[in-house]
């Protein structure tokens, strides 16, 4: 008889867990505290709009193919990928507006034009970055690192070499980069890892270079395209799933999970548990590794009744004052009294993300965040030439004490759109359809997330400073974890690879 796993989660790492698991003979339930897979990729309908709720830059895409190979199934059949040919346009206030080709040649021939001081820094930092980074492939992306010993891997060893291990990012981006634009533009990198540029993260180099190197991604269907496939493909394979049921407690006993608790007060049992929730939140690790938490994101949705032009699918606006910006960000904590805003244009590539043409119906009162809209309750025809779906999306502190985030987003909101309106980029309160805005709290309430976080601990506590936790439990045997908060780390193609480390090492 095959040994019963349970998932807590459906997110990106529980559905690549349920995958692996199943692949590897277990018989495998996932218990999911809302009503759909996916997680923060997810896909929520408001007023007809089909929003893809924050994940938006889509890298590394061979990392979720290899799931559906393990499964002998062809990815194409389940998902695919239209490849941007602009990684983003940058608004740099007081300059003119410039695209970022996704070509290596091109990128060089803007640089000669916008900062040619900068070439020579750039070039040097690339070619370290082609050393560098299949040494990655083939430790970090290889298996999760449980042992200080392990940092002895060769290949791991030979990518610190490339970088001074003692430096901090920022100082090594000062060292390659002099001008504001290049400057401005890989500061940001560490927070995609919920990381500040006081980290000692060189790693964070390789988000530019995969961007450049294997290109930006749209999936076809919105980035909520990733976990239903992942979903569908969990489904074939006899994996059952159980929505709208959470899990308030993991009972251990004897160094093992003993049972598992439901919010509907039921107990149930199986062999073995992997966690998609951070440790911390749930599970026998009730300490914290740390009272600081790792970065969070703040967004903001709007579907309008107008086109909003000047956008490209992803575009960044830079302060002029974003060293003041990143310095609010990262050492005071603070929601940036100029931010810098990544602003997503969904629909001109995802049109189905837009109302069908008619019946039009108001929002859906009860979401977390969400304003009404100006529209009443009438249906209204439109068409898609009337129409746009944008979200903002701003790297935040996660819970502080010093943060209201409730009280606090209503001006939040207004620094966003004044930095849009900085650059003609502007709407009126009675285009808005809908405004939908996540902030930390809500990821800490709905996802469980520590303190609202996105990773989990701050930086200072990771694994020998480098490492975020192994996705095993320290303690309990047969518990495992997978999503952001654990090896090897942030974003939809680590989550990924997560739920394989955590199925490797329950094996
Ligand atoms: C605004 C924003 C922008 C982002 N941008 C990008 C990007 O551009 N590119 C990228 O690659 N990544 C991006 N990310 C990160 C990416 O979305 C996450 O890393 C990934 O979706 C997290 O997946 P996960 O499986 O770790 O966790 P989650 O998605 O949080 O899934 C956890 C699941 O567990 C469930 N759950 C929680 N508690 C319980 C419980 N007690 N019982 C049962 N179920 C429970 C939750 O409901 C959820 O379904 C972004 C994230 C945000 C929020």
């Amino acid at each position: 008889m095959s040994k019963q796993l349970i998932i807590i989660g459906a997110g990106q790492g529980g559905l690549s867990a349920s995958i692996y698991a199943k692949l590897h003979g277990w018989d495998v339930l996932v218990i999911e505290k809302r009503e759909l897979p996916g997680g923060k990729a997810a896909q929520i309908d408001v007023a007809g709009f089909q929003l893809d709720p924050g994940p938006s830059i889509i890298i590394l895409t061979h990392l979720y193919d290899q799931v559906f190979q393990a499964a002998g199934r062809n990815p194409r059949d389940y998902l695919n990928f239209t490849p941007l040919p602009t990684l983003s346009r940058v608004y740099f206030e007081g300059q003119s507006m410039i695209d970022l080709p996704a070509d290596l040649d091109a990128c060089r021939s803007l640089l000669r034009q916008v900062a040619p001081q900068d070439l020579a820094g750039f070039d040097k930092l690339y070619s370290t970055l082609r050393k560098a980074a299949p040494l990655v492939d083939k430790s970090v992306f290889s298996q999760p690192f449980r042992d200080p010993k392990d940092l002895l891997s060769p290949a791991l060893l030979k990518f610190g070499f490339h970088f001074n291990p003692f430096r901090d990012y920022k100082t090594l981006v000062d060292q390659y980069f002099k001008s504001d634009l290049l400057r401005s533009f890989f500061y940001g990198f560490p927070s995609y890892g919920g990381q500040s540029y006081h980290s000692k993260a060189p790693g964070a180099f390789l988000i530019p270079f995969y961007m450049i190197e294997h290109g930006v991604s749209f999936p076809v269907g919105g980035v909520r395209a990733i976990p239903a496939a992942f979903h569908r493909l969990a489904v074939e394979l006899g994996v059952e799933f159980r929505f709208n049921t959470g899990i308030s407690e993991i009972e251990t006993a004897n160094d093992r999970v003993a049972a598992l608790i439901t919010d509907q007060n039921e107990r149930i049992t199986a062999d073995a548990i992997i966690s998609n929730v951070d440790p911390w939140t749930l599970g026998p690790q009730k300490q914290p590794p740390t009272k600081s938490a790792s970065f969070s994101y703040f967004t903001a949705h709007w579907g309008l009744n107008k086109k909003v032009e000047g956008l490209d699918h992803h575009t960044l606006f830079v302060p002029k004052t974003y060293e003041e910006s990143f310095r609010e960000l990262y050492a005071d904590r603070q929601f940036p009294t100029r931010p810098i805003v990544y602003v997503n244009d969904t629909h001109h590539l995802d049109p189905v993300s837009l109302p069908i043409t008619e019946s039009f119906v108001s929002p859906l009162p009860s979401e977390e965040g969400l304003r009404e809209g100006q529209n009443d309750e009438t249906p209204t025809l439109k068409s898609v030439e009337q129409e746009s779906l944008i979200f903002a999306v701003i790297t935040a502190p996660s819970q502080e004490p010093h943060i209201n985030w409730q009280a606090q987003t209503p001006e939040y909101v207004q620094r966003i759109r004044h930095e849009l309106a900085l650059h003609n980029i502007s709407f009126n309160d009675e285009d808005i359809v809908f405004e939908r805005i996540q902030t930390p709290d809500l990821f800490a309430q709905r996802d469980g997330n520590f303190r609202g976080s996105l990773y989990g601990g701050d930086e200072q506590f990771r694994q020998w400073g480098i490492f975020p936790p192994v996705n095993i439990d320290p303690k309990v045997k047969n518990l495992a974890y997978c999503g952001g908060a654990v090896q090897p780390g942030a974003g939809l193609p680590m989550v990924t690879l997560s739920g394989k480390f955590a199925v490797d090492l329950l094996k």
